[in-house]
């Protein structure tokens, strides 16, 4: 029985399986969800098992560690992955609930359908087909999917740095990325790294009658939308000092990537539903996702935002504000640099702090001269008829340098099915069916290659 065959038998089945991972509401970031956190985990505990894996929960959240010993003399590969996910908020725009998955002709609606739950799921289902058709998988594995990639990895980084040794591979296989479009497979070489702050601007003790004691004191709100929009100029350049010094413009060979692909303005208005398109200026679309550092506010809040008026000078206003970085620019030198600008932009009358929320990450590269990223370009020409062109994406895996570190140098393979279109970290986040029928046929096809490491380095 071929791979496509088991695919096409199995699909029922493994739809339904897929929608009782994506029932879980693993929200890392909440406190309230942590037992749904760990239901998640048990039920890849349960899967991992059922597999032939020895499987062990490590922390709290638990990061799933499971080890599956193939043939002697096979390489070792690990698969990293996360069962966490964004908030589903605002609920009111889904047109399902978030955590009752819904099939339709064309995908699969649910938070976490795409990032990452559904991407782990083939993994599952491709080791499946080898335990069930093969005999067994065709090379050792260790699986690591942990509960806190959305808010940081820290229990991971822990492991990692306490154990990951013990993990020694010969390659990382990481599916939490996507193609550029469903006819124009992509592999991701490369990610902006992450920077996550949150400002608070405080003016009096408490909120004031405006009218009683207006014009006397700061007001908070101003204070802050003044500091917000001194952090870019009308170029879209962010203006703290030193933010752009050393990014390197990109290579001949990525710039000849990009020609192949319709990344016009078109495209992303169609994904964004922006009005218009902005950004940095001299830079191309794609070149502002992918290759230069951005700014953003992700949230703010201050006073009175209820129906009708109230006529109030607000003790407090506060920003959440992100920054994705690209490979030469240096997290904390970053950090400390916005940290010394706001503050030198906070005016008078109002205390201004600054602190992270999440760990810095700085980005990432591969490269894409490993037998192991041939093998995925191979696999994903065999199954999608296109070879995959070689694109930096603009999201961040923070832990991927830390296994890089833990595992001395392995090479990492990003090979993500999702699409740009699948609304991740969105209202109605889902997965193309046709991605998910065909990716796991890509990871059966690619575990076979890296399973045959002499065929592959022989090329
Ligand atoms: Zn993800």
């Amino acid at each position: 029985m071929t791979p496509q065959e088991w695919i096409e038998e199995s699909k029922d089945k493994l739809l339904s399986e897929l929608k009782e991972f994506l029932t879980f509401p693993s929200i890392s970031v909440q406190p309230a969800h942590r037992g749904d956190l760990r239901k998640a985990a048990e039920w890849l505990q349960q899967k991992l098992v059922s597999l032939g894996f020895r499987v062990e929960m490590l922390g709290d959240p638990p990061v799933v560690h499971g080890f599956y010993q193939g043939p002697s003399g096979s390489p070792t590969a690990l698969f990293y992955g996360h069962y966490d996910v964004q908030p589903p908020e605002p609920l009111e725009e889904w047109e399902s609930p978030p955590f009752e998955p819904k099939v339709t002709e064309k995908a699969i609606y649910a938070r976490g359908a795409s990032d990452d739950k559904g991407q782990v799921f083939m993994h599952l289902a491709a080791w499946r087909f080898y335990v069930e058709r093969r005999g067994g998988i065709p090379l050792s594995l260790h699986v690591v999917i942990e509960g806190e990639e959305e808010t940081g990895s820290k229990v991971l980084s822990e492991i990692l740095q306490r154990e990951g040794a013990r993990w020694r591979s010969d390659v990382v296989i990481v599916s939490d990325t996507a193609f550029f479009d469903e006819d124009i497979p992509t592999l991701t070489v490369g990610l902006r790294g992450l920077l996550y702050t949150e400002i608070r601007v405080r003016g009096p003790k408490r909120d004031l009658h405006s009218g009683s004691l207006g014009g006397i004191v700061e007001n908070p709100a101003i204070a802050l939308a003044y500091i917000l929009a001194n952090l870019k100029g009308p170029d879209g350049r962010v203006k703290i000092p030193g933010f752009y010094e050393s990014v390197r413009p990109p290579s001949a060979e990525e710039v000849a990537a990009w020609r192949q692909l319709p990344a016009n303005e078109t495209y992303y208005l169609g994904i964004t539903g922006a009005p218009a398109l902005a950004g940095e200026v001299g830079f191309s679309p794609i070149e502002r996702v992918s290759i230069r550092p951005t700014l953003d506010v992700n949230g703010m809040w201050s006073g009175y935002t209820g129906p009708g008026s109230k006529t109030i000078i607000p003790a407090e206003a506060g920003a959440k504000v992100s920054m994705r970085l690209v490979p030469e620019q240096e997290p904390m030198k970053i950090w400390e640099a916005y940290k010394d600008f706001i503050l030198s932009l906070a005016p008078a009358g109002v205390e201004v702090s600054v602190s992270q929320l999440h760990e810095p990450t700085p980005a990432f590269e591969t490269s894409t001269n490993s037998p192991f990223y041939k093998a995925a370009e191979e696999a994903i020409a065999r199954t999608f008829g296109k070879r995959p062109i070689p694109l930096r994406e603009g999201g961040s895996i923070p832990i991927l340098n830390a296994f890089r570190q833990a595992l001395g140098g392995v090479p990492v393979i990003l090979m993500g099915f999702g699409l740009l279109s699948d609304k991740v970290h969105s209202p109605n986040e889902h997965f193309r069916l046709s991605q998910l029928w065909r990716g796991i046929e890509a990871l059966i096809q690619w575990y076979s290659l890296v399973s045959k490491p002499s065929s592959l380095l022989a090329e």
